[in-house]
């Protein structure tokens, strides 16, 4: 059996696309699966575990079928649903992983991380991202009036698309320093995660040790899954219908 690895689904009302694949793959290949692992950006958008709205609703129910079928699933915050908490974990039976974590899978030790600590080139995005981790404003945040979160997380939203179009396609990608740190400093010799939206398998070097980065792909158009079983890992693409 394997362990399913996937990230940036980005689910959202506007996309109900992403919601039908995403609960057929619960239905179908993660019910077989050893686990499931979701990297981040599960959703498009998460003002508190007390207002999710339909889709966000469904995706909880098949994640629900999914765990009480007893399938483990770990969700990992990613930079848009970063305000996914206890109450979300205790609807959908998953438990939220920190970021970054050291896995062992079949033998391979592996550092799994959403991916946006690792964008340093962005510095506007490196200083949002410690406002926004923040506890006290995150206090603060979810204290504010459900319409006034939507407001703000829609002004976010946009701040964030205007920000990657004008920034440039190497600055919203890893730097490639940030990765090494994070390699060297956690003694692995692979890395997985997703966040950047261009799913590839890098080889290369830290050190004259041999590293591995595997980027997950986002599911706006297709499916993104990596399966990793005793043979080994496979990126790949799941195709949709429409
Ligand atoms: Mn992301």
């Amino acid at each position: 059996m394997a362990t399913l690895f996937i990230s940036d689904l980005h689910i959202d009302a506007s996309r109900p696309a992403i919601t039908e694949q995403f609960l057929d793959f619960l239905a179908t290949e993660a019910a077989r699966a050893d686990a499931l692992y979701i990297l981040g950006d599960l959703f498009e958008s998460w003002i508190g575990d007390d207002a999710p709205d339909a889709d966000q609703t469904r995706a909880i129910a098949g994640l629900r079928k999914l765990t009480n079928d007893g399938v483990p699933c770990f969700v990992m915050h990613g930079n848009r649903d970063f305000l996914l908490g206890e109450r979300f974990c205790a609807l959908s039976g998953a438990s939220l992983l920190p970021d970054p974590i050291l896995l062992t899978l079949h033998g391979q030790a592996v550092i799994v991380m959403h991916g946006d600590a690792l964008c340093t080139d962005d510095h506007s995005y490196q200083r949002l991202r410690a406002t926004v981790r923040d506890a006290g404003w995150q206090r603060r945040f979810l204290a504010l009036k459900l319409a006034q979160r939507r407001a703000l997380a829609d002004a976010a939203r946009d701040g964030s698309r205007a920000h990657t179009a004008a920034a440039g396609h190497a600055i919203t990608d890893v730097n490639e320093d940030s990765v090494a740190t994070v390699l060297r400093r956690s003694g692995r010799q692979l890395l997985l995660h997703g966040h950047t939206h261009r799913p590839a398998v890098h080889e290369f070097r830290v050190d004259g040790r041999p590293c591995t980065r595997i980027v997950l792909g986002d599911w706006y158009d297709q499916g993104s899954v990596l399966r990793w079983d005793t043979g080994g890992f496979a990126l790949e693409s799941l195709t949709r219908a429409d």
